[in-house]
């Protein structure tokens, strides 16, 4: 009998990650696609050329196809209602991409998905209350409540990078009208932001000999230059590790789970970024709480969301099945 196999596809503001993923949630083949910047149209074909790639490559027999996307779900209807970070707002995703792959389709929030994978196999695996958050160019939440994910009555919860953690902070990006928000302190963009803030006032740094010499200084190049040593590379990094922890604090607070998973690209910094936001956090909760409360690395790091689409879409076949 073939292997059984399902595509997860993690689609991000700038990026799209898709897999074959096995119902042990091993991952065997690897697309990528920039898709920084794509009209809708152009965007779905990215999408559909992505998997098919994946389906060439693989031997197995596809059962399915599970996306995490940076929208609001309306889990009534199936449609994205606001896309922040991607054109897909008023579409209904799942039925065009289940029309154009002829394959079942399932579709979640990107931060949901990421924290199912965490919850059944990774980082926040055994624990009946957990959060993870996904730094990158917004940060996308997944809230795990009674050992389940919690999706809120409309399916739009775990927005925690729209939480105001300033209330008179900057404007939010893309589709959010708040200001001050999670994701404006402690994403990967936020990251970029500080880094170049930084390059501008420490002019014998590596991140300012990086901008004279013309690099731009997104998320990752920071994260190197961090782990080379440079000391204004590692501040940009413990200044969005410290906010981080304030978030942390707040949600902690309300939910009070056993522990707090941090995934996404920016989580290459490791202990430079987890190491602030645990003492960010801890200072601020109540001694009870912070004793009990770990911070801790997503295991499946930047394909947790495309882990989690898979797994997603093998928790619905199951349900189906038994229904
Ligand atoms: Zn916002």
């Amino acid at each position: 009998m073939a292997a059984r196999r399902i595509i997860g596809v993690d689609l991000g503001g700038t990026k799209l990650l898709a897999g074959a993923v096995d119902p042990a949630l091993g991952v065997h083949h690897r697309a990528q696609r920039t898709v920084t910047g794509l009209d809708q149209r152009t965007l779905l074909d990215v999408i559909v050329d992505a998997v098919q790639e994946i389906r060439e490559s693989t031997g197995s027999e596809i059962e399915a196809v599970g996306f995490g996307i940076p929208v609001l779900m309306d889990h009534r209807t199936g449609r994205a209602v606001v896309g922040v970070h991607t054109p897909l707002a008023e579409l209904a995703f799942p039925d065009v991409m289940a029309e154009r792959l002829g394959l079942p389709v399932f579709v979640d929030n990107d931060g949901n998905t990421s924290a199912m994978a965490e919850h059944l196999a990774g980082a926040a695996q055994g624990y009946s209350e957990a959060i993870v958050l996904t730094l990158g160019t917004g940060i996308a939440g997944g809230l795990i409540i009674r050992d389940e994910l919690y999706r809120g009555a409309l399916g739009t919860a775990g927005e925690i990078g729209h939480v105001t953690i300033d209330y008179d902070g900057p404007w939010c990006q893309g589709n959010c009208r708040s200001r001050g928000c999670a994701e404006m302190f402690s994403s990967g963009s936020a990251l970029a932001r500080e880094a170049r803030l930084l390059a501008s006032v420490r002019p014998d740094s590596a991140l300012a000999a990086a901008v004279r010499d013309g690099r731009e200084l997104i998320g990752p190049f920071v994260t190197e230059l961090a782990h080379d040593g440079d000391a204004a590379a590692i501040e940009a990094i413990a200044l969005i590790g410290s906010r981080l922890g304030i978030t942390i604090a707040n949600l902690v607070n309300i939910f009070n789970p056993q522990i707090v998973v941090i995934g996404g690209g920016v989580i290459a910094a490791g202990e430079l970024l987890l190491g602030p936001a645990r003492a960010s956090a801890t200072s601020r909760l109540l001694p009870f709480l912070a004793d009990h409360l770990s911070i801790v690395p997503a295991r499946f790091g930047v394909e947790a969301g495309m882990v989690g689409a898979a797994a997603l879409a093998y928790d619905q076949l199951a349900r189906a099945a038994t229904a």
